[in-house]
């Protein structure tokens, strides 16, 4: 399988530095105390945020601060072949990666013995689904007036057919030599989540990590522009 070919062309006819489009919409459920709902590419998500509101169980309290719970989910319709429902280890592992990265930019001493819950569901999936969720995440948590340090977007990059690539596509993430996600926080510039599977030269690298360096910043227009879109129709008294 070509995963890019002479010309530099990728298997869905974007460059090597080209994003697949997203899109997002802040303050999609009623109930939720923030949400967002994201399309990145074949990727469909929904995230719902609860709280901050007292940690249950009492012993699962924290008095110094609050408890960030976040727990991504891949619905069963959301591949091919249908996943098996409820929690797996890759489910478990980007699950506690994201919460991570959100106990690193929310204000947690401001709540002390409460909990913040971040819903992630993923309703399809096709390659990038943690940095979907995470980006989609952070605009909850921004719509339910979640302190934060400052607004996270993630994107990965990679090396496919020998390229290095942003954002990799469902083909070159199965048969790619390599996925970096990253996340940045953009009001401190600290990256809060970095993982790499497979191989990359020390150049390759450097390259891939500027390459979803720019990816996170190309996200964070859009989580800014939906926030707004979000704002304006808030306070400009029409339907939110
Ligand atoms: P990410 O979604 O963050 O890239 P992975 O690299 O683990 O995380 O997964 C890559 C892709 O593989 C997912 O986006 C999804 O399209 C697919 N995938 C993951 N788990 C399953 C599964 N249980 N069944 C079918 N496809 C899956």
């Amino acid at each position: 399988m070509e995963l890019i070919n002479k010309k530099g062309v990728r298997m869905d006819g974007r460059k090597p530095d080209q994003m697949r489009d997203v899109r997002i919409e802040a303050g999609v459920l009623h109930r939720a105390d923030g949400s967002a709902y994201l399309e990145w590419g074949g990727n469909k998500v929904l995230a719902a945020v609860y709280g901050p509101r007292e940690a249950i169980p009492r012993h699962s309290q924290d008095a110094t601060k609050a408890v960030v719970k976040c727990r991504y989910n891949m619905a069963a319709f959301s591949v091919d072949d249908r996943k098996r429902p409820g929690p797996d280890r890759r489910s478990q592992e980007i699950s506690k990666v994201i919460s991570e990265a959100f106990e690193n930019v929310i204000l947690t001493e401001e709540f002390p013995r409460a909990q913040i819950d971040v819903n992630i569901e993923i309703l399809e999936a096709e390659a990038g689904t943690r940095c979907a969720g995470l980006t989609a995440a952070a605009v909850a948590l921004a719509d339910a007036g979640i302190p934060m340090t400052g607004l996270i977007s993630a994107c990965a990059a990679g090396k496919a057919g020998g390229h290095v690539i942003l954002d990799l596509g469902k083909a070159e993430d199965n048969y790619g030599e390599a996925d970096l996600p990253v996340a940045i926080n953009h009001q401190t510039g600290e990256v809060v989540l970095l993982q790499m599977d497979g191989d990359l030269s020390q150049k390759e690298f450097d390259q891939a990590l500027e390459y979803a360096i720019r990816g996170c910043k190309e996200v964070h227009e859009l989580q800014k522009a939906a926030l707004m879109k979000r704002y304006a129709s808030h306070n400009g008294g029409g339907e939110a």
